[in-house]
């Protein structure tokens, strides 16, 4: 792939003062010999397994290399198969970038064959993995479409709980955390610099961007989130922990860990229970899941119905995509859990 790198003009008018100057030859040569270096060295895609880790990588590496991302929109990233195509964007990626194979069972086998310089799991970083908090644990009521699916604060059904619980594991939704979003956007930083040591100074100033955008965000975020706290709700996938805990919020709980299992009839009753007896705001579906079990649970109550993506499918990829994608999490949040005038 060809790139053509614009040159600054405050590069080119350096360049004629020092050739108005005597004795700057070689540094002429040296500044010519960077810009082709620079061509060189570009070659290279990072390939992203989902979109929001495509926006953190994008960021970083905006002017430097392309991003691309393996997840189709609408897929979900809990259950997606590798296509010819994707194998062969894995396989010529300069460096891949994902969670860990307890979110992307799909790449696991792709990325182990890739030169360990190639492959950032981010999970496997010991600053992220230290953020990592486990799932909630499970009640189950041994309905077989509940297993594996449903998470309850209610002691009594914790106790009457069978043997399988999830308790090891870990909830690997780590892009909706600011700060493992960060820690993601400085592996990225740092990996893109180790293969492209002459981007670095670029390198530098994208990660610095990156850095302010998100502080800026992040505080508009809470400002925003602030005024809705304490507000209960449901959402549809266990996918917001990091997000929520971040930002204080108030979730009664989900409805399922993985958004292809729904959970079955007992739990339905007990969620329609949860939202009546705390007087509940909203229930949350998600752009590609809009399940019947949604409008069962709240019919007849005073329950609003939301939507939150976590995946930010309607977002493109752009320096500050990852920050839209959190501003537009917040709003959807806001704009169902507020209180109506
Ligand atoms: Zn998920």
């Amino acid at each position: 792939m060809l790139y053509y790198h614009i040159i600054p003009l405050s590069f080119i008018d350096e360049i004629s003062v020092m050739m108005k100057r005597k004795g700057h030859l070689p540094k002429i040569i040296a500044g010519i010999a960077m810009i082709v270096g620079v061509n060189s060295a570009s070659q290279a895609d990072v390939v992203t397994s989902i979109k929001p880790l495509g926006f953190i990588a994008a960021a970083i590496a905006q002017g430097v290399t392309p991003v691309k991302v393996v997840l189709p929109d609408g897929a979900s990233e809990h259950d997606y198969a590798l296509r010819p195509s994707d194998v062969r964007l894995i396989q010529k990626a300069d460096l891949l970038v994902w969670v860990g194979p307890e979110m992307e069972s799909f790449i696991t086998r792709s990325a182990s064959q890739l030169p360990i310089n190639k492959n950032l799991e981010l999970t496997a970083l010991p600053a992220i993995h230290s953020h990592l908090v486990g799932e909630i644990e499970d009640d189950h009521d041994h309905d077989l479409s509940d297993r594996d699916t449903l998470s309850s604060s209610n002691s009594t059904d914790r106790e009457q709980s069978d043997s399988h619980s999830h308790q090891g594991t870990y909830n690997m939704h780590i892009w909706l955390s600011p700060e493992m979003a960060l820690l993601s956007a400085t592996a990225i930083h740092d990996r893109l610099v180790q293969s492209m040591p002459a981007e670095k100074a670029k390198l530098d100033r994208n990660l610095s961007q990156f850095t302010v955008n998100l502080e800026h965000a992040d505080k508009e975020i809470r400002q925003q989130l602030m005024t809705v706290k304490d507000k209960r709700y449901y959402v549809f996938h266990d996918a917001y922990t990091y997000f929520e805990q971040h930002y204080g919020l108030s979730p009664l709980g989900y409805f399922t860990v993985n958004p292809e299992i729904q959970p079955g009839a007992q739990k339905l009753h007990e969620i329609r229970t949860q939202l009546t007896e705390h007087n509940a705001q909203c229930v949350f579906a998600e752009p590609q899941f809009r399940p019947a079990v949604i409008d069962a649970v709240s019919r007849g109550t005073q329950v609003k119905k939301g939507t939150l993506d976590p995946l930010g499918t309607n977002i493109s990829l752009s320096q500050d995509s990852y920050v839209k994608f959190l501003l537009q999490l917040s709003s959807q949040y806001l704009s169902c859990l507020k209180p109506m005038n």
